[in-house]
């Protein structure tokens, strides 16, 4: 190219004259006017400058332009939110960054600038990679939880704690976060995410490449700004995770962060998360995530007994007592540790506590029994027959249990017969027999009422100068509703009017017939006076004991039944213990009833101190902490504590729950029976006359059907008492009182015990309420409160006004409307109304036990002194069978 000036190569730029000039001039080409030559080698200079100058404009612009993009990528990101804004003022400050690139450095970094990028693909894959695995870890974990619920705690953890160990604990906090960020932000997220990174990374750019936390942990925060105020810096960074927290990821981040802190925190932040569950109980929340594998509440099946200290009860829900004090007090009760509670409350605090109460009777007696029947499984041996003697008064049932203690017991014995403790043994060519040493109905059905069926066989004592007598069939169907044999003693054989034929064919009507007749009930003659047929009497209890096979463990621990009990002055309660099947030792625990004790000496019936007795075998026995009742099981126990502990349980409610089992028969309860698949309707019918019980019970067994048979337990003329209630307490059985009533004490038994007692004076009605029973149609119950009774003192015969009967209240009250049951002699002869109630001839409303009254009754004129006056009230009580 030829020569030119100044101007001419403005001319060809374009470029002003004088801007040409200063750049020529910056490029170190004095040139100084437009006609001014300029050579190839100043415009070579020149373009070098430019050049020079050019590739760092260039760069500069790299910048910028970068910086605005991202703005206006911020713009359009921002549509929905206008807190974009705040991003552009970051931008802003990138630009102020760029603004002095000049510096030497920063043209060394724009290098990282694709690297960065890069870093945040393989971090977002590595995260992704990441979050999977947290996600699968947490999935084994909550598999391994939910398998091997007991083992959970370890398992998990070390599921969880193994799973993040590539991922780092920072990665964990992401899923949750990143699921939204990523999805939310799409395709800008590279872009937002990249420029953050490129404008205050560039600094700390090498970071990006180390924690791929890094990256997230500031990703995080943009994510999250999309939603509430973002404010720069580090709050966008602190309060990113918190946001993310709220729902059950929060909880999570906690723990993915506490475990890279420290491994102790697992498990408080399990317990926490227990802790704030409890109260809601929101087990769905874990099961999607490891960590809160150990705060999974263990469901413990806790067995509740009857009662249970509160210390117990948090035991065995491996708990602090603490935790159910405070349960409990949130509840409204106060408790101490020791405290004793009830199975209802139990059972509630159980399941407030997240698991499952089951009910257990580790404190009835009858768990025990069972448990020590199946202990002493082992070897059962032939024991003595336990015998009652059973008779009409006066057949001489006291003579022949002395004549037999006589025949043997004195037998070596310094002083002979010297003790009565209820019951003592013999020995018998055969063998030993055990004779329970208490003559009477009462004594048995006790006994029996209360479970024990201690007797094996009767010994039915016969005058035989007398026959058969009203006591003589109550004996009789006793022992029949036992199901225990009979043999009869014919006694008093000796006298001359002794007729031992008749008294076997009196017996044959009821249904106890002698050997000679084809039955098998031995008849043996006997005579307490002269001693004359004892032996004979003994061997036939061998031989029917032999027919029975009795057996029983004798290595085993003791159950037995108390006889008798009392107070002794010097020695404390002392009980005679019959035992039934084990071997008692001096020195066992025993528990009695509600009484509990240690065997601190032994005696048999004479008095003799003795170390141990096997089955059959009556002792006495002192130790015990209190006066056991007659007719208590009792047993040994390997356990003072355990002794103590149902003893006093027992006292308390035991009592109660154990009447409440014993609820006898009542006849509204006869399907409720029958649902159970129970047995017949049994009945005890006490009438005022022969033919009337005769009549009822022909009437009522004729209305047995295919599923209820009415089983007629014991019928006989005269007032209902307590060998009755005791009866039917034993056989389950309904006392209908035909025209009789209960005595006072035959009253409160059936009050304490539950027995139905149905007065009847027409044999109709009762035919009725049987069959509406049986039939499950039972008309409004008719429910009689006896009020009071009144006896007559003095009878005035006033003409006009009839009979007034001056009276004394002896129990309970009288009140004008009630009604009355005229009770003579233990028969019922009159039920009506009262028609008149008067204290000092006023008319009075009620008049209370311990003051006299006058009376008339409504149509009878008939009272007459000592007559009682049963007075009573009925109401009437809709039927619920269910
Ligand atoms: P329990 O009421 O059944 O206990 O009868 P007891 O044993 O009290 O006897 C009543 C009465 O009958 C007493 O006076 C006895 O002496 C008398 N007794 C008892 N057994 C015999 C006997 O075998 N022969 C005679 N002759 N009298 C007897």
């Amino acid at each position: 190219m030829a020569k030119s000036n100044v101007t001419q190569f403005a001319e060809e730029l374009k470029l002003p004259v004088t801007l040409l000039i200063e750049q020529l001039q910056a490029a170190g080409v004095k040139k100084k006017a437009g006609d001014d030559a300029i050579t190839e080698q100043d415009k070579t200079r020149l373009l070098d400058y430019l050049r020079e100058m050019h590739g760092n404009k260039e760069e500069k612009k790299k910048i910028t332009l970068t910086r605005k993009q991202t703005t206006e990528i911020k713009k359009s990101d921002a549509t929905g939110k206008a807190r974009t804004i705040q991003v552009e003022v970051r931008k802003k400050r990138t630009f102020v960054k760029v603004d002095k690139p000049e510096v030497a450095p920063e043209p060394a970094k724009p290098v990282p600038p694709p690297a960065p990028i890069i870093n945040e693909v393989e971090a977002r894959k590595r995260e992704t990679e990441a979050r999977r695995q947290a996600e699968l870890a947490s999935r084994q974990a909550a598999e391994a939880e939910t398998k091997a619920k007991r083992v959970i705690k370890k398992k998990a953890d070390e599921a969880a704690e193994a799973a993040p160990v590539v991922p780092t604990p920072a990665p964990e906090a992401e899923p949750s976060k990143k699921k939204r960020v990523i999805r939310k932000k799409g395709e800008d997220m590279a872009t937002e995410a990249e420029a953050p990174v490129l404008v205050e990374v560039k600094v700390e750019a090498p970071k990006v490449d180390a924690p791929v936390g890094a990256a997230p942990a500031a990703a995080a925060p943009e994510g999250t700004l999309h939603r509430p105020v973002l404010k720069p810096g580090e709050k966008a960074d602190k309060k990113g995770p918190k946001r993310a927290a709220r729902p059950a990821s929060a909880w999570v981040d906690d723990q993915a962060r506490r475990r890279g802190i420290k491994t102790r925190g697992d498990t408080s932040g399990g317990r926490d998360g227990w802790r704030s569950r409890a109260g809601g109980r929101h087990r769905d929340e874990e099961g999607g995530t490891s960590f809160s594998a150990p705060s999974e509440p263990k469901v413990l099946e806790v067995p509740i007994p009857e009662t249970i200290s509160v210390g117990d009860l948090a035991h065995k829900m491996s708990v602090k007592a603490a935790e159910v004090i405070k349960v409990m007090m949130k509840m409204g009760t106060m408790v101490t540790i020791n405290q004793v509670i009830d199975q209802d409350t139990a059972m509630i605090v159980v399941s407030e506590m997240g698991h499952t109460p089951k009910l257990a009777k580790l404190d009835d007696p009858e768990s025990f029994l069972v448990e020590s029947a199946a202990n002493d499984g082992a070897s059962h041996e032939t024991r003595p027959p336990v015998v009652t003697v059973m008779g009409h008064v006066d057949h001489g049932k006291t003579s022949l249990l002395d004549a037999i203690r006589k025949a043997r017991v004195a037998v070596g014995e310094a002083g002979g017969i010297t003790q009565h403790i209820g019951a003592y043994h013999v020995e018998t060519p055969r063998g030993v027999i055990t004779f329970l040493d208490t003559p009477g109905h009462e004594a048995f059905t006790a006994m029996r009422a209360r479970g024990s069926q201690v007797t094996d066989i009767v010994v039915l004592v016969v005058a035989a100068d007398d026959g058969v007598m009203p006591q003589t069939i109550e004996a009789i169907h006793h022992a029949k509703a036992a199901k225990v044999p009979v043999v009869v003693a014919v006694n008093k054989i000796d006298k001359p009017e002794a007729n031992p034929q008749r008294i076997k064919q009196e017996l044959l009507a009821h249904e106890v017939v002698a050997e000679e007749f084809g039955g098998e009930v031995q008849f043996v003659e006997v005579s307490a006076k002269t001693g004359q047929g004892i032996d004979r009497l003994l061997e036939s209890l061998q031989l029917q004991s032999e027919v029975l096979e009795l057996k029983a463990p004798v290595n085993a621990p003791a159950r037995g039944v108390v006889i008798e009990s009392r107070l002794d002055k010097g020695r404390g309660p002392v009980a005679t213990v019959l035992v039934m099947s084990g071997t008692l030792r001096k020195g066992d625990v025993v528990l009695a009833g509600a009484v509990f004790g240690r065997v601190r000496a032994m005696n048999d019936e004479n008095g003799k101190a003795i170390s141990e007795a096997g089955p059959a075998i009556p002792v006495e026995i002192q130790g015990l902490q209190d006066v056991a009742r007659a007719g208590d099981d009792i047993m040994t126990l390997s356990d003072e504590r355990k002794a103590r502990e149902i003893a006093l349980f027992r006292q308390g409610k035991y009592r109660d729950v154990k009447l409440a089992k014993l609820q006898a028969a009542k006849l509204e309860n006869v399907f409720d029976q029958l649902a159970e698949g129970a047995k017949p309707l049994a009945l005890i019918i006490k009438a005022d006359v022969q033919g009337s019980y005769e009549g009822l019970a022909h009437a009522l067994t004729k209305l047995s059907t295919e599923e209820v048979k009415v089983n007629i337990v014991h019928s006989a003329v005269g007032g209902i008492t307590e060998s009755d209630i005791n009866l039917a307490l034993a056989s389950k059985a309904v006392v209908i009182g035909f025209n009789t009533r209960a005595d006072a004490a035959a009253r409160k038994l059936a009050e304490h015990s539950g027995v139905d007692i149905r007065y009847y004076t027409i044999i109709y009605d009762a035919v009725d309420d049987v069959k509406a029973a049986i039939g499950g149609m039972l008309s409004p119950e008719r429910k009689e409160t006896i009020l009071g009774v009144v006896e007559v003192r003095n009878v005035f015969k006033i003409s006009k006004v009839g009979t007034v009967a001056g009276c004394m209240v002896t129990d309970g009250l009288v009140r004008r409307a009630s009604s009355v049951r005229l009770v003579r002699g233990g028969v019922v002869v009159h039920v009506g109304e009262l028609d008149s109630l008067k204290r000092f001839k006023e008319d009075v409303r009620e008049v209370k036990s311990g003051f006299e009254c006058g009376l008339s009754l409504k149509n009878y004129n008939d009272v007459q002194v000592g007559d009682q006056l049963e007075v009573f009230e009925v109401v009437e009580v809709a039927r619920t069978l269910a």
